[in-house]
């Protein structure tokens, strides 16, 4: 039985494949894959010394290793979705004209190799754009800005199950170690910093929280119920610049301080507070990202599946009871069925509040009841309600100016993405998410004169101690974005966004 020895360099290394004439086409191929250390849906190319492709086949002429053919892979045939396979495409065609040409001509001609290079450098460019990685092309280190999504240096490079466990198993070692005192009172204000916090160590956080409003006892949750629903929320909200599973703790925390601030578990049911603050918990599980007039212009499933009616807040808000469908996370289990009817309405109302097209129709609706305001009366408990966790929602910049600037990065991060993505589908552009319009001044005087100011007194006028906890700092933060902005105008500078 005769062996046969081909020489080849691969990424500048000279390697040298042997297999028998019994063996498969496959077992060849697979041969070469594995010396490329290339996986599965990466084109393999093997060029003869004159430069022309020949094929890895049984059939493969013997050589020396002076002689020896080169490896390469060329391309990653990722099948399903758009951009990769257009430029497959494009490659495969380059390819087959360039060994039409050495048929013909014996060498590849200068302008083929610029196609080749203008090619190459297209996908350098499509690599290093971290938002375009469902395009499959993103090399994770490209980007310094997703850093914090990717693993330490030297660190074993996990997957996101296994990152999930590692969560889970130091969620459930520390939950038995007792939080400071200090931490506890803390957790209470909107000056909590949640940039010290690691994953793990925030879902032991909400713990506290659950049991600190003593919900265990009052509606009878059992920890270990508690803890898999937690952290089955965790898991399911996604590595996204901004609305991810730490948005979803701050957005728990500000409804957390703001129960504490205002004495409401004097004035509220558990149940209507648990309403509150599984709904800050739940209220964006599952965000992909890209926002409602995205899903609905490039008519995403979610958009089919709720009729272009808040696609997004329906899907947070049906995600969290199918997370709570599951018996060994339902913390509503032991409750009588009018209880478990009344926290269900309660979240699913709280939740659809969050989309922010609704925002006028509810301020407008709580500025009309907030002189006659009764915790008697059932409307005007479910509109308060609501107003609380949009507060809770968009409530960055009444935290410190140190807490809430990362925020607002991530946040422009997210909304840059969507509009490089609605550009390059030909999608219309949102115009406050546009990097070439948008910076970090300009985005957040007006949102904080428009959106953030009259809220937040609304809710005030109600409440007057949170005139020195919410309204003070976004005030602040108003005049501090106002300088920049000026300062910007003056230099005839454009603002960093
Ligand atoms: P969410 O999507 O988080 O449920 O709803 C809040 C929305 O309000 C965000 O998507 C974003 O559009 C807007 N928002 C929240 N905080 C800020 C902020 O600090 N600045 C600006 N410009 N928009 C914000
Ligand atoms: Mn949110």
């Amino acid at each position: 039985m005769t062996t046969k020895i081909i020489h080849f360099t691969v990424n500048g290394r000279l390697e040298q494949a042997e297999f028998g004439a019994e063996c498969s086409a496959a077992d060849v191929k697979d041969l070469f894959r594995a010396a490329a250390e290339a996986g599965p849906h990466h084109i393999l190319k093997l060029y003869n010394t004159n430069g022309g492709v020949v094929n890895i086949s049984p059939q493969l002429e013997a050589n020396t290793r002076d002689s020896h053919y080169r490896l390469e892979v060329v391309a990653s045939d990722l099948k399903g979705v758009g951009m990769p396979s257009e430029i497959d495409k494009m490659e495969c065609r380059l390819s087959h004209l360039e060994s039409k040409v050495i048929e013909g001509v014996g060498k590849t001609p200068d302008i083929i190799c610029d196609l080749h290079s203008q090619v190459e450098s297209f996908k350098k460019k499509l690599e290093s754009v971290a938002h375009l990685s469902w395009m499959g092309l993103f090399r994770e280190d490209a980007d310094q800005h997703l850093a914090k999504f990717s693993p330490k240096p030297g660190a074993p490079q996990l997957s996101m199950e296994e990152e999930h466990q590692l969560v889970h198993t130091k969620f459930l070692n520390m939950s038995s170690l007792q939080v400071t005192e200090e931490v506890r009172e803390l957790l209470k204000s909107p000056i909590f910093d949640n940039w010290q916090w690691e994953e793990a160590e925030m879902l032991v956080l909400l713990q506290v929280m659950f049991t600190d409003l003593e919900f265990l006892t009052a509606l009878h949750i059992e920890l270990a119920i508690l803890q898999n629903f937690l952290f089955e929320v965790y898991r399911h909200y996604n590595s996204i610049p901004f609305h991810n599973f730490r948005h979803c703790f701050c957005v728990t925390q500000m409804m957390y301080g703001l129960i504490w601030l205002t004495e409401l578990r004097s004035k509220l049911s558990s149940a209507d507070l648990l309403i509150m603050l599984t709904s800050a918990l739940c209220h964006d599980l599952d965000h992909p990202g890209y926002n409602n007039v995205y899903q609905i212009n490039a008519q995403t499933d979610l958009a089919l599946r709720y009729n272009d009616i808040s696609p997004l807040e329906n899907h947070h808000c049906a995600m969290a009871f199918r997370i709570l469908s599951k018996p060994e996370c339902n913390i509503l289990k032991n409750l009588t069925v009018d209880q478990y009817k009344h926290i269900r309405g309660g979240m699913i109302k709280c939740i659809l509040a969050t989309d922010m097209a609704r925002h006028n129709e509810i301020l407008n609706r709580f500025k009309v009841i907030q002189p006659v305001f009764d915790f008697g009366n059932k409307e005007h408990k479910e509109v308060l309600m609501k107003i609380m966790v949009k507060v809770s929602d968009i409530s960055n910049e009444a935290r410190p100016m140190a807490v809430a600037e990362p925020w607002l990065d991530c946040l422009l991060q997210e909304f840059f993405n969507q509009s490089d993505t609605e550009k390059l589908q030909g999608l219309p552009v949102t115009p406050f998410m546009d990097r070439d319009k948008v910076s970090k001044p300009s985005s957040q005087t007006n949102f904080i004169r428009f959106v953030l100011l009259p809220l937040f007194s609304e809710l005030t006028k109600l409440f007057p101690c949170l005139e020195q906890h919410i309204l003070e700092p976004v005030r602040h933060a108003l005049e501090y974005y106002s300088e920049l902005e000026r300062a910007s105008r003056d230099t005839g500078g454009v603002d960093e966004p």
